[in-house]
């Protein structure tokens, strides 16, 4: 069972009286594309280590694969279901091109989605279930229902949304509040020293407002701020993979990597890597109720939640510095 690592922080998921650790553990590309059942058990054990009680997945990741490996991992594991948040995101479906069943939150897809998602993580339900997009093709009325009654119905315990716009998120809980039905609680957005804009300013009132909370992704911009990418790309990296070409034309961007570059002395100052700094950066937004951190490998969760560490050195002149370096 976990001990909680004594540096690990647990968070407020929003305005929920769930506890979140403030760093967690995700499987997007990673499960099945770059690790099978093992490593996969070695990451998560990893994280589990430290402290970390929140795990994150998705329908559409590998095509549902990477679903049946934290399944798997987790009967494996054996941890009692009470210690540890699961969450997994419904929206680009698996099913081919049916047009019910792709890029939709409408109720018929919502509804048969989450079972699947469950038949493969061989859970009876999950902790947090997100749109992992918005759908403006379905009226929004009908998917905060079909949210709200998967809730009720036991398969999940909250719901939230994953790169909505303020407003539509505004809209939703507008929507549950005039019915009675369960609101979304908190967003998965991108959030990083290179991509600020949406956490920073467009959620700034929503989250003063309502305490929605943020369970954001890619701490390290898939990699880009451990500052790896300076000598090119490791052939064992996501950015070398075939079918990630967009990926990999970012992490070849030189003037990003310059940038980037800046930040290497702060993390000599501080005696940490370039990835902890980033990743230890990201949980000083108030928003921020946990930071899904993603790894290729079990060295890489060790260190990644070593950033525990350096969160207590990060005062806000150096934060600003940080800010400041990237400009
Ligand atoms: P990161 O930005 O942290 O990127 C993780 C990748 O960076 C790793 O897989 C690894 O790639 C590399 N890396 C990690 N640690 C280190 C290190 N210490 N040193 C060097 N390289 C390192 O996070 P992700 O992009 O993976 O996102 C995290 C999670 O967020 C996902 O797993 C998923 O759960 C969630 N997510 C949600 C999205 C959404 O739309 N809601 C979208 C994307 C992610 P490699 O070894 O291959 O180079």
């Amino acid at each position: 069972m976990a001990i909680p690592h004594e540096n690990m922080e647990y968070r407020r998921l929003g305005a929920t009286g769930l506890k979140v650790s403030v760093l967690s553990f995700g499987s997007w590309v990673t499960f099945d594309t770059q690790m099978a059942d093992d490593p996969a058990l070695e990451c998560m054990q990893a994280a589990h280590d430290a402290g970390c009680n929140f795990f994150d997945n998705a329908e559409a990741y590998a095509g549902g694969k990477s679903e049946s490996i934290m399944g798997r991992v987790f009967r494996d594991l054996g941890w009692p279901r009470w210690s540890y948040v699961l969450t997994t995101k419904l929206y680009w479906g698996i099913h081919g091109n049916d047009p019910n069943m792709r890029n939709t939150l409408n109720r018929k897809y919502l509804m048969q989605a989450i079972d699947g998602s469950l038949e493969r993580l061989q859970h009876e339900f999950v902790d947090v279930v997100y749109c992992h997009r918005s759908d403006p093709n379905t009226p929004m009325h009908e998917t905060v229902r079909a949210m709200s009654d998967i809730v009720a119905s036991g398969k999940a315990l909250y719901w939230g949304t994953s790169e909505w716009s303020a407003d539509e998120i505004r809209h939703a809980i507008e929507i549950a509040d005039r019915h009675h039905l369960h609101a979304p609680v908190t967003e998965q957005s991108q959030y990083n020293l290179l991509e600020r804009r949406r956490v920073e300013r467009e959620y700034g009132r929503l989250h003063e407002e309502t305490g929605y909370g943020n369970t954001i992704w890619s701490p390290l911009a898939s990699g880009l701020l451990s500052g790896k990418y300076r000598d090119g790309i490791p052939d064992d990296s996501r950015g070398a993979l075939a079918g990630y070409e967009w990926l990999r034309e970012r992490m070849s961007d030189e003037a990003a990597i310059a940038k980037i570059e800046r930040l290497r002395p702060i993390a000599d100052r501080l005696g940490c890597s370039m990835a902890q700094l980033a990743i230890a950066w990201c949980t000083l937004h108030p928003m921020v109720s946990t930071v899904i951190t993603g790894a290729s490998r079990a060295s890489q969760v060790r260190e990644n939640f070593g950033a525990l560490d350096v969160i207590p050195q990060l005062t806000e002149d150096i934060s600003a510095e940080m800010v400041q370096a990237l400009k």
